[in-house]
């Protein structure tokens, strides 16, 4: 992309004349780049820092490496972490950033760190910068990089193109170029505007590039960070939040010096306590000093309004159809059926397949049975009244369709009730027969 604004042609001059890194930067680099490893398969067994092979007997320890497997190396002396491998080859890569000041902007320089270990020669680390994020004091970023093989979604470098402009673009909410690195060089340097909105040299293991952008071009980020909420500043950087959910019942917490740990939670709980209308602004609500504890009591609360909510709307529902199901079912409603363990009975009303759904956790409401015409819904239950099975019987057919207990599952008492049904189907073939002669 070529520089077209002002400001994307000064950041493009100024980036040429970053320095090159210094002696010192490069050997941190080298130090830092992993613990030293030995390698290990079933063929070959290799210190990864001289390449020289290990002991015979080390491949014998293949399929039963942990993480505390240790192993000096007898050629270079270094303490290896052995884990197991495929091939004599390994390349491990990581990204290194350098935090700096050049002119109004502050830059992250971000190298891609290669550390090639072969079998039989000495490992090789390699580094190349592939990412600039030049972010000026209101928080708006130029992007100076190297291509990728695969489009602006996928870190693979080509790391001799030339570091050039680039068009960040957000793909499923995430950034190519906003790095989050394995390490940051301690020596850092910031622009004033940065100090000022309240940073103190943490990325909150976030890309260093998406905290900076946030703080500086948002108030309520901004807000955030100097009152010290940081779990909730990190959730709203990673999920984009323009603005904080909330706000209010924040700022309470920070009237009452409480921070919240953890914002998913938190959250949760003050949507739930929202929903439910308590007051969102009580510090009682709001600055619970246990919070786990709080948020399960308030989702218990939410829970029984939601399904009370539901059982009112089914209610309603029932309402509209009672008259059409008396209609069509009313003439089966004085067939009763027992055996002396089982009683068996037709469901009287819609209201009742509200219940009997509602008890039995199972849809003879929800799908509703009510509405057809050659289903007869039964309730088997025990001589204390208690739910045993719910039944179908379709009235064409005159068979038992399903007959269900609590959950979908089968009762002790399945195969009685399906065998009592069977056994008075004639009284309810002649209800049908009647029916049908009066019609
Ligand atoms: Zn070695």
């Amino acid at each position: 992309m070529r520089p077209s604004t002002k400001e994307e042609k000064r950041v493009t001059a100024l980036s040429g004349s970053l320095p090159n890194l210094s002696a010192k930067q490069e050997s941190w680099l080298k130090w830092k780049v992993g613990v030293p490893k030995g390698y290990v398969n079933s063929r070959h067994a290799w210190c990864g820092e001289c390449g020289f092979p290990l002991p015979k007997e080390t491949k014998s320890l293949v399929g039963r490496l942990t993480a505390n497997s240790r192993l000096i190396c007898p050629f270079c002396g270094k303490e290896l972490e052995l884990t197991q491998s495929q091939g004599s080859r390994q390349c491990e890569k990581f990204y290194f950033t350098f935090v700096t000041v050049c002119q109004e902007y502050q830059v992250f320089r971000h190298f891609l760190v290669s550390k090639i270990s072969c079998k039989g020669m000495n490992c090789h680390i390699s580094h190349t910068e592939v990412v600039q994020n030049w972010i000026n004091p209101s928080g708006k970023e130029t992007v100076i990089a190297r291509s990728t093989t695969f489009g602006y979604y996928c870190d693979q470098w080509i790391l001799h193109s030339e570091l050039s402009l680039k068009h960040p673009i957000r793909h499923y909410g995430f950034c190519l170029y906003d790095i989050n690195p394995n390490y940051i060089y301690p020596f850092r340097k910031y622009i004033p505007t940065l100090k000022r909105n309240g940073f103190f040299g943490d990325f909150l293991d976030l890309s260093p590039s998406t905290l900076t952008k946030g703080i500086l071009s948002n108030s309520d980020y901004e807000f955030l960070l100097k009152t010290r909420q940081l779990p909730l500043l990190r959730h709203a950087c990673q999920r984009g939040l323009e603005r904080i959910p909330h706000k209010e019942s924040v700022k309470i917490c920070v009237r009452n010096r409480y921070t919240v740990k953890d914002a998913d939670l938190w959250l949760d709980m003050m949507d739930a306590l929202l929903s439910l209308g308590k007051d969102t602004r009580s510090p009682f609500y709001v600055c619970p000093s246990d919070l786990k504890s709080a948020h399960d009591r308030v989702f218990a609360l939410k829970e029984r309004a939601d399904s009370k909510r539901k059982m009112e709307e089914a209610m309603e529902t029932a309402r509209k159809w009672e008259k059409r199901y008396r209609t069509e079912k009313g003439r089966f409603f004085h067939l009763t059926m027992s055996d002396g363990n089982v009683f068996i009975r037709p469901l009287l009303s819609v209201s009742e397949f509200v219940e009997e759904g509602d008890r039995m956790h199972h849809c003879v409401f929800a799908n509703g049975y009510y509405k057809r015409e050659d289903s007869l819904i039964l309730t088997a239950r025990n001589m204390k009244g208690d739910r045993l099975e719910t039944v179908e019987i379709n009235l064409k057919e005159l068979a038992v369709i399903q007959s269900r207990g609590v959950c979908n599952s089968s009762s002790p008492f399945h195969d009685e009730i399906v065998g009592l049904v069977n056994d008075n189907m004639h009284r309810i073939r002649e209800i049908c027969h009647t029916a049908r002669i009066s019609a």
